[in-house]
């Protein structure tokens, strides 16, 4: 048995630059998923906490806003510093929250978000607009903050989306009131701790804990300015629909069902670590996972049984175990939806050449599966599963394969492996899909843009285009003669 971290937080809220508790709030337990233990209790945000949280950041934003880029993007990069100095602590933390393996919260998860901090951080003092000289006439643009932004987010990484969202946000100068998912309440707070250590103002990043009426409070609020979510298409109809009425500025990170192609040139051991990449790691729980799996006819069998040799070095176990490297669902609800695509597949005909069930230990764990034969119309082609499923679907030629791997109203990724050059790049345009990848699978650098077309989303998150959406650019015409009317 592993001595396992405390997970219980200082108090349910981060408002203000403190921990805040009101324990009138609906109380929501934080259920480590390797056990079915629960590790912490949080309450939800009453409406006294929401107005509490808008009302800080509401404050704080202007002093924000004023301080120079350079002095914005020191707090960033500090608190960049101070989250990799406690990177242990922090993935543990975020292990407990989502039961995602230590081994992988070590490097992708407080990493990441401080990843983001010291970009942001660094990019803060060199924005700017820029000057257009009009003839006699000239004119400027000033880039400004929002204002107050909201952000939302899903349950599969916590604390990096927490940063994801936070870093850009603080380094253009506004402020920010994030919402966790009711699933994962832990990590956000620790950002929020350690962005106040490293010195930002009180208000600047609040975090409050509730279910999707709390989310919905904050999107409805007329002091917020933009709305930036992470979380399933449903969901982002309903919140997009909701920041129209008032014109407010969104990104939506939402939902997919991916497309990974695999040529009969591909280099099959770097495909197949792609695919299992790209399906299996946080158990499958990733919006970009390239779900649908075209492998050409010729290596089908050989990629097959590959992927199967491959899948025997999966460590169930303990999560916080470093030697396991592979965790549960994230919750008990999850872990049944999961099974219920993985009985569908079963039922409508498709070849199951491992897994398909339930691990018998306590906890949420479902095996790594894996489909073949899989044709478009099933149930698990077309819909997002969120959990450990892979569907492997044959093609014969490349514009068919591109044809039917973009037939489908999500848009967020999609990738290729092959060893043709040009087939690659043609490939990757021709897909229809925010983040693609070429002979890679689900790298998402914070120096590059992430995020969807289609349904999948709205707006990017991560590199410059980051700044553009949490941003807006104000023109300035300077006449230096007379005006000329017509009466
Ligand atoms: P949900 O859509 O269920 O929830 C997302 C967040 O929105 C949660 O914090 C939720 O609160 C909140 N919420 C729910 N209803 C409302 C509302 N009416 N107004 C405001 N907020 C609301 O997603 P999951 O948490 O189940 O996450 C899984 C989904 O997220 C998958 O579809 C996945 O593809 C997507 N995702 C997308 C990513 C991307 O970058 N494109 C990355 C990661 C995940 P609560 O749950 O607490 O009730």
């Amino acid at each position: 048995m592993m001595t396992r971290p405390d997970a219980q937080p200082t108090a349910s809220h981060f408002i203000n630059g403190a921990y805040v508790e009101d324990a009138a709030g609906e109380v929501i337990e934080c259920v480590y998923p390797a056990t079915g233990e629960v590790v912490a209790r949080v309450h939800a945000a009453t409406p006294q906490i929401v107005e509490r949280a808008l009302a800080a950041a509401a404050a704080a934003q202007k002093d924000w806003a004023a301080m120079t880029g350079t002095e914005r993007g020191r707090v960033l990069r500090r608190a960049a510093e101070i989250m990799r100095a406690r990177n242990r602590e922090l993935s543990e933390l975020e292990t407990l929250d989502t039961g995602k393996p230590l081994q992988e919260t070590l490097v992708a998860d407080a990493t990441s978000a401080a990843d983001a901090l010291e970009w942001f951080g660094g990019l803060a003092g060199s924005l700017r607009g820029e000057h257009v000289q009009l003839g006699r006439d000239w004119a400027y643009t000033i880039r400004e903050p929002l204002g107050v932004c909201v952000g939302i987010g899903a349950w599969n990484y916590p604390t990096q989306i927490a940063a994801w969202k936070g870093a850009p946000a603080l380094a253009c100068g506004n402020t920010m009131v994030f919402k966790p998912s009711e699933t994962t309440p832990l990590c956000a707070l620790k950002v929020a701790e350690i962005l106040t250590e490293a010195g930002a103002p009180p208000g600047v990043y609040n975090v409050v804990q509730g279910m999707g009426a709390v989310g919905a409070a904050l999107v409805g609020d007329a002091r917020v300015a933009k709305v930036s979510l992470t979380g399933s298409v449903p969901t982002g109809r309903k919140v997009y629909a909701a920041a129209a009425d008032a014109r407010r500025h969104v990104t939506m990170e939402l939902g997919g069902k991916s497309p990974l192609i695999v040529f009969d040139d591909a280099d099959l051991d770097a495909a197949v670590g792609g695919a299992i990449n790209g399906n299996f790691y946080s158990s499958g729980q990733v919006c970009s996972n390239g779900t649908r799996v075209f492998v050409a006819p010729d290596i089908k069998e050989r990629f097959l049984d590959r992927l199967v040799e491959r899948l025997s070095g999966v460590v169930m176990g303990d999560p916080l175990d470093e030697a396991v490297n592979f965790g549960p669902m994230v919750s008990e609800d999850q872990m049944k939806i999961v099974g219920g695509y993985i009985a569908r597949g079963i039922e409508e005909g498709a070849r199951l050449v491992t897994g398909g069930g339930r691990v018998n230990r306590p906890g949420y764990f479902l095996q790594p599966t894996v489909f073949a034969d899989v044709t478009d119309g099933m149930t698990i082609a077309r819909e997002e599963i969120f959990g450990p499923v892979m569907s492997v679907l044959d093609f014969e030629t490349e514009d068919e394969v591109v044809a039917r791997a973009n037939a489908t109203p999500f848009g967020l990724s999609a990738g290729v492996f092959t060893a043709d050059l040009t087939r690659g790049h043609r490939v990757a345009r021709a897909f229809e899909a925010g983040s693609c990848w070429i002979n890679a699978y689900n790298l998402t650098p914070v120096e590059v843009p992430f995020g969807g077309s289609k349904l999948s989303g709205v707006g990017r998150e991560n590199g410059l285009a980051a700044i553009e959406h949490f941003s807006q650019l104000k023109t300035v015409y300077v006449g230096m003669g007379g005006v000329d009317a017509p009466y």
